[in-house]
């Protein structure tokens, strides 16, 4: 395979390092640059500071081909990035006029007085080629020197945007070393991180293309897989054989492929099937109801919501039988699948599912700890829960529930439990 081209990015600014600013404009280089092919192996962040700003383009240079630096291109005094860079390249920075013409038009049409500041704005490298900036008043400067290429922009985020997809890219197009980049993401729920690596033992040695990585955050982990090829074509093929040999493995987990939420695969369930559902929420509080009804159509499926947060709610309006409660607790397999047949009977829906846990911090015993979740679902055929266990703060402890039950339904709609 043809070995990839290096590209670094370089972000200034004193606000990116104090974390004021989230350096989303390196996220979104880095991925526009993968996508063309190119390998990025150093971001470098720097402050408003001359010295660091110079060490850091050093060492891009003797590093990468292709260099992205943003930021601190403005008219103010903490804007180093214009002298720097063209110190850096041995350029002068001269005036020129048409610039400034073309600046004070821009200032005409927004209606706004032109301080000398923004005259310095028409100071650019003698050396360097623009890069129009349609949005702005700072224009971005192309530095070429030993077949390494720097592209100055602006850090304001749409500007920095609108210059990389018009200029930018389409001048980076080819130079990625003729490589293609696609990457597929396969979403998991009811899995840990662990036990996935473990029942895909030696999947990624028969793969030895495509980059397997796993990432965990709720509803589960995702598994997301990234390769290079000669055309889009070469590296779907792989994509997909490697895929399909997921699936084969732990395609129950798999709730979905790219942008796609769980709430959603199930929404999309109940409607091909016309089931509808009700949900009886003690511990999540309505956090299930919430996902359910995020998705849009939800009236196709989901008939209500009820928080029984107490116990009383529980035995008024679910007619949780009392002793239930009182010989099992509120926390019991026994009160969910009270809830979850309850809550189904007074709506007269297909299904109902239900939720009663310790979300903490309080309330924990050694019998029921934190983070104890029961999850009750009934059907017309069938009754019966799921116990789970995995706690941490509060929240999550919720978000966790509501997941659980979530993929309840989906695993029982597709014939898994
Ligand atoms: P200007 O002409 O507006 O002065 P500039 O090139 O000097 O442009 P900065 O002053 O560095 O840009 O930043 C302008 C704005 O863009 C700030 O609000 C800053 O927080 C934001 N910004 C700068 N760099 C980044 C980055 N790497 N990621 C996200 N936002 C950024
Ligand atoms: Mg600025």
């Amino acid at each position: 395979m043809t070995p990839r081209t290096q590209a670094e990015i370089i972000s200034v600014g004193d606000e990116l390092l104090t974390g004021l600013t989230v350096n989303n404009n390196a996220a979104f280089i880095g991925q526009k640059l993968t996508e063309l092919g190119y390998e990025i192996r150093w971001i470098s962040t720097v402050g408003d500071d001359p010295e660091t700003l110079k060490i850091a383009l050093k060492q891009a240079y003797d590093r990468a081909s292709v260099v992205v630096v943003t930021g601190g291109l403005g008219p103010t005094h903490d804007d180093i990035t214009k002298r720097v860079v063209s110190h850096f390249f041995d350029s002068k920075i001269v005036f020129r006029p048409d610039l400034l013409v073309k600046l004070e038009e821009r200032f005409r049409k927004m209606e706004r007085e032109m301080n000398p500041a923004n005259q310095t704005q028409a100071d650019v490298p003698e050396k360097a080629t623009l890069i129009e900036n349609e949005i702005g008043t700072a224009v971005g400067f192309v530095f070429a020197k030993e077949n390494r290429t720097f592209f100055v922009l602006p850090g304001v985020p749409s500007e920095m945007r609108r210059m990389m997809e018009k200029s930018v890219l389409p001048q980076l197009q080819r130079g990625g070393g003729g490589q293609v980049f696609r990457s597929a993401l396969l979403r998991t729920a009811g899995i840990s991180e662990s036990e996935l690596y473990e029942q895909l033992q030696g999947v990624p040695e028969n793969f030895p293309d495509v980059k397997l990585s796993f990432l965990p955050q709720l509803p589960g982990v995702t598994m997301r897989l990234s390769t290079y090829g000669s055309s889009a074509e070469a590296c779907e093929k792989k994509l997909n054989q490697d895929k399909a040999v997921i699936q084969k493995r732990v395609g129950k987990f798999v709730y979905g492929e790219g942008d796609i939420s769980l709430e959603g695969v199930v929404a999309g369930l109940l409607l091909e099937r016309k089931l509808t559902i009700a949900v009886a929420e003690s511990c999540t509080g309505g956090l299930v109801s919430h996902k359910l009804t995020n998705v849009p159509g939800s009236s196709g499926y989901f008939n209500r919501g009820v928080v029984a947060y107490s116990n009383k709610a529980k035995t008024e309006i679910l007619c949780v039988p009392e002793k239930t409660i009182r010989d099992h607790g509120a926390v019991s397999s026994e009160t969910a699948l009270a809830m979850s047949d309850g809550v189904r009977r007074i709506s007269g829906t297909d299904i109902g599912i239900s939720t009663t846990g310790i979300a903490g911090p309080g309330g924990g015993t050694s019998e029921k700890p934190v983070g104890l979740v029961f999850i009750g679902y009934t059907d017309k055929n069938r009754s019966f829960f799921e116990k789970h266990h995995s706690p941490r703060d509060r929240a999550w402890n919720k978000e966790r529930s509501a997941v659980a039950a979530l993929d309840l339904v989906r695993r029982v709609l597709l014939g898994y439990v």
